[in-house]
């Protein structure tokens, strides 16, 4: 799944917030996209989907974050509630994408996420078969309709900015490997 494709999915966690507690409604939309971006910087140089994806450890951190957060409300406490219980998730529903090969669509891999609790790699579901599929997309543009729809401002911006990266990314996708010469 494509790192937007969680994004998207950070801010609907977050959206509930909007009648909640409105005024955190845009600190917790922000750590969740932060949050839902930020396991795939192990992109490149790191071990993808290893290094900083933790499909259990991040969990009792999101539960952390959630009690300071009640016990000491403030924009940067429900942000960073948010920000783990996003990267929670990322890390879990990476499993139902397909494999970390070159050519996922081909299903020559068969590694969809790490566990490091149990030291072995989670098989892809492939649910959605490969990051920048076009059910991908499809899932990208549907997770973004409360971003878009329900908040203004820098939110609504950044949903849309990823929403055309993802757009740009699925139409290029089978083209990239063709650029990568290793
Ligand atoms: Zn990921």
């Amino acid at each position: 799944m494509m790192a937007t494709t969680h994004a998207a999915m950070g801010v609907l966690l977050a959206t509930p917030l909007l009648w909640v507690a409105p005024e955190y409604a845009v600190p917790a939309a922000l750590g969740a996209l932060a949050g839902g971006v930020f396991p795939d910087l192990d992109l490149g140089v790191l071990e993808h989907r290893k290094t900083l994806h933790y499909p259990e450890h991040y969990w009792p951190l999101a539960a952390a974050a959630f009690g300071a957060a009640v016990a000491a409300t403030a924009p940067l406490t429900v942000a960073a509630a948010f920000f783990f219980l996003s990267a929670a998730v990322h890390s879990v529903t990476d499993a139902l994408g397909g494999g970390l090969g070159k050519r996922p669509w081909i299903e020559d891999d068969h590694r969809g996420v790490y566990s490091h609790c149990r030291d072995r790699w989670v098989r892809p579901r492939r649910w959605i078969r490969y990051d920048g599929a076009p059910e991908d997309l499809a899932a990208a543009a549907v997770l973004s309709a409360p971003g878009l729809a329900l908040y203004g401002g820098l939110v609504r911006r950044l949903t849309l900015a990823m929403l055309a990266v993802s757009v740009v990314y699925t139409l290029a996708r089978k083209r990239l490997p063709d650029l990568d010469p290793t």
